[in-house]
């Protein structure tokens, strides 16, 4: 207590000097924080512009790490070692599969899949529906739907019963038809 009195005065100065903006630069105290929370420098910007478009194109799971990614880099604004790492990672990130053309996985993979498709409309809940797909987990190319894994010869004899299914579907439709119809003569004429 009494080795520290002597300079007490000093410490006080210096803490008020930091809410004098005019002399921000010249404390010590305040350069420090200045450094570790630094603007976002224009390559940094750069990279989270290209994060944020390559995540419309990939996977769920890609677009998760491309979160994170930009979130490092948000939070250490310009960090040289979070921008290579990222620079690195978005350079490797297109290479295309060597064994099939319609497959979307990028990088070394074993499991192939690429060209889903599904309904134009969804559920009630947003969920996609009847969505189908090529896959190729190592025992050929196989087609992917109703969540099985089928061989084209499978995959045709599910097509015939789902538009036979379909078929069922319109005449409900025309059945309901028929019913508006009616009813609009009727006691729900109102309706
Ligand atoms: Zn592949």
């Amino acid at each position: 207590m009494n080795d520290s009195t002597p300079f007490l005065p000093v410490i006080a100065s210096r803490d008020l000097d930091i809410y004098n903006a005019d002399r921000r630069a010249t404390v010590p105290a305040v350069a420090g924080i200045a450094a570790t929370t630094p603007a976002l420098n224009p390559r940094a910007l750069d990279v989270l512009d290209q994060i944020e478009n390559a995540k419309r194109n990939v996977p769920a799971k890609v677009g998760a790490f491309l979160d994170h990614l930009g979130s490092l880099i948000s939070e250490h604004r310009d960090a040289d070692a979070v921008l290579d790492f990222a620079l690195n990672a978005l350079a490797k990130a297109p290479t295309e599969c060597p064994v099939h053309s319609w497959c979307k996985e990028t990088g070394d993979h074993h499991d192939h899949s690429g060209r889903t498709t599904w309904a134009a409309c969804e559920d009630a809940y947003g969920n996609p529906v009847l969505s189908a797909g090529l896959i190729d987990w190592g025992q050929g190319v196989k087609v992917g739907l109703l969540d099985l894994d089928l061989t084209p010869g499978e995959a045709r004899g599910k097509l015939a019963e789902l538009r036979t299914h379909l078929d069922r579907i319109e005449q409900l439709i025309s059945l309901a038809e028929q019913g508006a119809t009616n009813s609009a003569t009727g006691a729900e004429a109102g309706r």
